[in-house]
């Protein structure tokens, strides 16, 4: 079953307001078995609306429409659904009564163009909202001798989730063919996108049933298994089974078999192994520190550390002797090892990380270019220090040395 949401309102094609209402529907449609293979964002024109509605009922079998249901004049989802059906609409009396009613227990007036809101397409089910005025609607019908179901509901949030969860899941239950939806979530760390992909593309397109999806930002990968079956453990069998054959092809570079994020999966071994942690930041001036603390019972084992941008702290906060600092200079194999080193030494943990390098856009040379990032990992016995030559702006080369640093992690604690 393909489904498509149309979400309706000329605001959401500013720059000032997003669709996030397609979001939550997916999410349950997806736990019917239904998959979203379309989302139209469209403006309140009259033509525009009906276009996206026939374009929707060609090529979906349930259509959701959000917004456009209250009472002004731009709203126009139903007068659009109706067109693009050929059916008509009815003003429902009891549905103004009500309206009035509730009104006059408000202590407020209705608005003659309120009972806009009572304008109900031929054969539609009444969806009632508990949270708003504009009821929602349920038409269960054909269109080119197809069967379709078609949904209208109403666009703020506040509305629309209960709607969709008290009100439109027990019935699409009753009326959708019984499918399930597996999901695998696999996390790898400092893959290229592309490269990531020409790897596991000649596992993932042997199995056509499960839908792959690959999501890459800075540093991280996110690979998204889904497969929809008759019944759950079937579809859980098959995202297993490739998620364990995309492992194997990625080996260690894969940090996370069930979406957790690169941080927790350092906590959780660090807590495994009764090892504690200390960083010693420069460049990133935080950012690792920041991902561990995110996370609820760090405290657990990251104790903590130092953010040492001058040259003074990395002295004075980590123990880096001023002779390295003057020899080799503040970014250099050797001031992260001393970092590293010097951290894990006062704070007196398992490992100590150290992180220096050159962030831009200014200060770099022929000879340290930005980008160029060391990074330390300490531990009692070895200390062991990577170079890394980044690419990109600012924001970029920090997180990216931030990345390597908790995958280094990770790696010594393996
Ligand atoms: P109302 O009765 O409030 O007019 P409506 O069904 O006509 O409801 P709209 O007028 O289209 O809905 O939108 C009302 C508000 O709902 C918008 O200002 C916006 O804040 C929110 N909204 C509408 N559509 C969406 C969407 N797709 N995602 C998130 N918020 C939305
Ligand atoms: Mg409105």
């Amino acid at each position: 079953m393909n489904a498509e949401i149309i979400a309706v309102g000329s605001e959401m094609l500013t720059p000032w307001r997003q669709d996030t209402d397609s979001l939550h529907v997916t999410e349950r449609l997806n736990q019917l078995g239904v998959t979203v293979r379309f989302k139209t964002i469209v403006g309140d024109r009259p033509k525009d609306l009906v276009d996206a509605v026939r374009s929707a009922l060609r090529r979906a079998d349930v259509i959701v429409t959000v917004g456009g249901l209250g009472p002004t004049e731009d709203d126009l989802t139903r007068e659009a659904v109706a067109e693009a059906l050929k059916v008509g609409i009815k003003r429902n009396p009891e549905l103004i009564a009500h309206m009035y009613t509730r009104a006059a227990q408000r202590r407020a007036t209705m608005s003659r163009n309120n009972e806009k809101q009572a304008d109900i397409i031929e054969g539609a089910e009444i969806l009632e909202n508990m949270n708003g005025s504009a009821p929602g609607q349920m038409l269960d019908t054909a269109y080119a001798g197809h069967r379709k179901l078609v949904l209208l509901l109403p666009g703020p949030p506040s509305e629309l989730k209960p709607m969709f969860d008290e009100q439109c899941m027990s019935r699409l239950r009753e009326t959708l063919p019984k499918r399930h939806i597996a999901t695998r979530v696999l996390k790898a760390a400092l893959i290229a996108e592309s490269v990531c992909d020409a790897r596991i593309a000649p596992i993932y397109k042997q199995l056509s049933d499960i839908e792959t999806t690959i999501l890459a930002h800075l540093g991280d990968i996110q690979i998204n298994l889904m497969c929809s079956k008759p019944a759950l453990d079937l579809a859980q069998a098959r995202v297993d089974s490739l998620a364990s054959r995309i492992e194997e092809e990625l080996d260690d570079l894969v940090y996370s078999s069930q979406g957790e994020t690169l941080e927790q999966i350092v906590l959780y071994y660090l807590e495994m192994k009764g090892a504690t942690l200390s960083v010693a930041e420069s460049c990133t001036g935080g950012i690792v520190s920041e991902r561990l603390t995110s996370i609820s019972g760090s405290s657990r084992s990251f104790v903590g550390g130092a953010i040492v941008y001058s040259n003074e702290l990395k002295s004075e906060f980590a123990g880096v002797p001023p002779s390295v600092l003057e020899r080799y200079g503040a970014v250099s194999k050797e001031t992260a090892q001393a970092l590293a080193e010097g951290i894990r030494e006062r704070c007196d943990t398992t490992l100590g990380v150290g992180v220096t390098g050159i962030a831009g856009p200014s200060g770099g040379t022929a000879e340290k270019p930005v980008g160029l990032v060391y990074i330390g990992v300490s531990d009692s016995k070895t200390t062991d220090v990577v170079e890394r030559r980044f690419s990109g702006d600012r924001i970029r080369i920090r997180a990216y040395a931030a990345q390597t640093a908790l995958d280094l992690v990770r790696r010594k604690l393996m």
